[in-house]
């Protein structure tokens, strides 16, 4: 049984020993990165959600007063 991947752009049949699998070419696998750096796979760091951000910028607005009453004293 001879191993083949598929390339997960194309669907093309990738040989194992292939220096680009798992893409089947050099296209695919840019293609892939493409994909990735525009947030098509939804796998991206959680710092760059919005909503994360903005929960964020909540949470820095809730502290400066703190900050300021523990200055006044
Ligand atoms: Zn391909």
């Amino acid at each position: 049984m001879t191993k083949i991947l598929k390339c997960p752009i194309c669907k093309k049949a990738v040989p194992l020993d292939d220096p680009n699998m798992p893409f089947c070419s050099d296209r695919c696998r840019t293609i892939d990165l493409g994909k990735w750096a525009s947030g098509d796979y939804k796998i991206s760091s959680p710092i760059l959600d919005p909503d994360l951000l903005e929960e964020l910028e909540h949470a820095e607005q809730q502290r400066h007063p703190v900050d300021e009453t523990k200055w006044k004293n």
